[in-house]
C-alpha cells in the first residue's frame, strides 16, 4: 500500500513549488531533502555579522500585487507572502579597453529604447522591432495551447509568421536578420550570461522571453534573502499537512516489477508514493537506480544532454557603506570584449564577471556603516584544473578572488581590499558538493542547440519514459533559473494532482 501520494525529492525551488502545490491540493505529500535545510540555491548562509544571498542576483517575472507575472501568482495562489523589494535599472554593462564602453540600461520598454539609443544612436526603432518580436511569439504560443498543441499550419504561416520565422534561430542570427549595429547587438545582449550560452547558440524565443520579462516588471528579490521564498513555500507545506524531512538523502530510487517507479530509499527507509517528483537531475536519478531497466531513449537523453555553466562566486562583507566605498550600482557587467562568444571562451582570463551590491536594493541587507558585494564569474567545473590538489584548493581560490576585486577595483576606481571584513569564495566544486550535481552545473542542461527550451517543449510529451516520476527544477524543460524552477515545480504538481485526483 502506498504510503504517500507523492515523494518529492529535494527542497530546491522546483522541489517547494511543487510540494506547496500538491500538499495545497490534499495530497499526503513528503518533501525529503538531503541538507538540513530547504531552497538548494535559494538560502542564505552567515559569516560574521553578515547574512549573504548565495545566488540570487535578480528574479524575473515576479511583477506586483496590482500587476502580478507568473511568479507573483505562484506564490500568491498557494498563499505564501513575501515581502518583495524591486530594481528598475536593469545592467550597468562595462566592456574595458579600446572601443569599450559603459551604459546603463533602465527597465520599462520606452526607458529600455531611450538608454539603447543614448548608447547608440539610431538604433531605437531596431531595438523596438527585436522587443516586440517577444510579443508576436508568446501570440503565436497562445494560439498553439488553445489548439492544445496541434495548430493550423496555415494560421501559423500567415497570422505567426514572425514566430515561424525565428523561433529555430539563435539571438546572432536573429540580430543579424535586423541589421541590429554591432554594439547595439552586444549592450542589447549583455545578459547572455544568465542563460550561460552565447548568443550565437542562445534561441532567439528564451532569451527574449528572459529580456523582455526583467525590462516589464524590473527585476524582483524577497527582504529576507531567497531563504525567505524557500521558508514561505515551507510555511504552506506544514500548514496543508505535508511532510518535510531534512536530512534525508534519497539515496536510490524503487521500481515495480513494470518498470514504473513506487518510492524511494532514504536515510535506509523505504518510502512509497503513487508519484515521485524529482528535483534531482535525471543522471543522478538514473544513477540512483538499481537493477531496473530504464527506457533506452531516457538513459540516451541524459547521456546525449551537456551540462549547463557553474559558477565561482565571492561574496564580501564590508567594513564601510557601499556610498562611503563609492558603489553606486545595483548589477554591473564588466567584460573584456564585447563579443559574447568571446566573453564565454575567455571566461578563464577574467574575461566576463558580474556584481551585485545588495544594499542598492535593500539598505539595511547588511549592518549599519557596512555593505555586501557579490561577484559572480560563469564558468564551468570542467574549467577547474584536473590536477588541482585537495591542499592547493584553498589558494587557487584566494588567487582567483582577488584577481577580480583587483579587476574590478581598478574598472571603477575604488578601494575594497581594504574593507573586506569578511568573505567566502565557492568554485563549481562547493556547487557540486552543495547541490550534488554533476560538474557543480548550477543550470541543469545546456539549453542549446537540438536541446534548446523551444525544441524541449515540442518534444515535452516524450520528456520522461518512466511512469510516475516527473522532473521538476532547473534542468526542467523551461531551462535554469529560480522562475523557471518555480513554473516548473508548479505545472508539473498541478499535471500529478489531475493524475490522482482527477478533473481539470
Ligand atoms: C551563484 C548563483 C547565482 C544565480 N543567480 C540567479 C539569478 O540571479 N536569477 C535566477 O533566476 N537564477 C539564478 N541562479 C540559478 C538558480 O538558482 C537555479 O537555476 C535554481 O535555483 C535551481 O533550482 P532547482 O529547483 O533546480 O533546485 P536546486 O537549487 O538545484 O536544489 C536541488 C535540491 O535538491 C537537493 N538534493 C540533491 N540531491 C538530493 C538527494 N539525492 N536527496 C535529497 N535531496 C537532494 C539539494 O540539496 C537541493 O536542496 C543562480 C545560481 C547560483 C548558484
Amino acid at each position: 500500500m502506498n504510503k504517500y501520494d507523492v515523494i518529492v525529492v529535494g527542497a530546491g525551488n522546483g522541489g517547494l513549488a511543487a510540494a506547496a502545490n500538491t500538499s495545497k491540493a490534499g495530497l499526503k505529500t513528503l518533501l525529503l531533502e538531503k541538507h538540513n535545510i530547504p531552497g538548494g540555491c535559494a538560502t542564505s548562509f552567515k559569516r560574521g555579522r553578515f547574512e549573504f544571498e548565495p545566488s540570487l542576483h535578480e528574479l524575473c517575472g515576479v511583477g506586483t500585487k496590482e500587476k502580478p507575472d507568473d511568479i507573483y501568482k505562484i506564490f500568491d495562489s498557494v498563499g505564501a507572502e513575501i515581502d518583495w523589494r524591486y530594481e528598475h535599472t536593469m545592467y550597468r554593462t562595462i566592456v574595458k579597453g579600446e572601443g569599450g564602453y559603459d551604459c546603463v540600461m533602465q527597465a520599462g520598454r520606452e526607458a529600455f529604447y531611450d538608454s539603447m539609443e543614448l548608447a547608440v544612436p539610431g538604433c531605437r526603432e531596431k531595438v523596438k522591432t527585436f522587443i516586440e518580436l517577444n510579443d508576436k511569439c508568446d501570440a503565436a504560443l497562445d494560439y498553439v495551447e488553445k489548439k492544445n498543441g496541434n495548430p493550423n499550419p496555415l494560421v501559423m504561416v500567415f497570422k505567426h509568421a514572425d514566430f515561424m520565422r525565428c523561433a529555430s534561430h539563435s539571438v546572432e542570427e536573429v540580430l543579424n536578420a535586423l541589421e541590429m549595429p554591432e554594439k547595439a547587438k552586444t549592450i542589447l545582449t549583455t545578459y547572455w550570461g544568465y542563460l550561460g550560452v552565447p548568443t550565437d547558440e542562445l534561441n532567439c524565443l528564451h532569451f527574449l522571453s528572459m529580456l523582455t520579462s526583467y525590462m516589464d516588471n524590473g527585476a524582483a528579490m524577497p527582504y529576507m534573502r531567497s531563504h525567505e521564498l524557500s521558508l514561505a513555500l515551507c510555511d504552506i507545506i506544514y500548514k496543508n499537512g505535508g511532510e518535510i524531512r531534512y536530512n534525508s538523502e534519497v539515496t536510490e530510487f524503487i521500481y515495480n516489477e513494470d518498470g514504473t517507479v513506487a518510492g524511494v530509499v532514504a536515510g535506509g527507509e523505504k518510502l512509497y508514493a503513487k508519484e515521485i517528483i524529482s528535483n534531482v537531475i535525471a543522471d543522478n536519478v538514473f544513477a540512483r537506480s538499481k537493477g531496473v531497466a530504464l527506457p533506452e531513449r531516457d538513459v540516451k537523453l541524459a547521456n546525449a544532454r551537456e551540462f549547463g555553466i557553474s559558477v565561482a562566486t565571492i561574496y564580501l562583507g564590508l567594513d564601510a557603506t557601499a556610498e562611503e566605498i563609492g558603489i553606486k550600482d545595483y548589477t554591473v557587467f564588466v567584460a573584456n570584449d564585447a563579443n559574447p562568444r568571446l566573453q564565454n571562451d575567455n571566461r578563464m582570463e577574467g574575461g566576463f564577471y558580474i556584481v551585485n551590491c545588495l544594499n542598492q536594493v535593500i539598505p539595511d541587507a547588511s549592518p549599519k556603516g557596512t555593505s555586501m558585494m557579490f561577484f559572480t564569474m560563469p564558468v564551468y567545473g570542467s574549467d577547474v584544473p584536473k590536477d588541482l590538489k585537495p591542499q592547493d584548493y584553498k589558494k587557487y581560490k584566494n588567487d582567483l578572488a582577488e584577481k577580480y576585486i583587483r579587476d574590478y577595483e581598478k574598472v571603477m576606481g575604488i578601494n575594497i581590499i581594504d574593507h573586506i571584513e569578511e568573505i567566502a569564495i565557492a568554485t563549481p566544486v562547493t556547487f557540486a558538493r552543495y547541490l550534488g550535481t554533476p560538474e557543480g552545473t548550477i543550470y541543469g542542461y545546456r539549453t542549446s542547440g537540438w536541446d534548446n527550451v523551444v525544441m524541449r517543449s515540442t518534444a515535452q510529451v516524450k520528456d520522461n519514459g518512466i511512469k510516475n516520476l516527473s522532473f521538476v527544477g532547473g534542468h526542467g524543460i523551461m531551462g535554469d533559473g529560480y522562475s523557471c524552477a518555480y513554473m516548473t515545480g508548479e505545472a508539473t504538481a498541478k499535471k500529478v494532482i489531475k493524475r490522482l485526483k482527477g478533473g481539470k
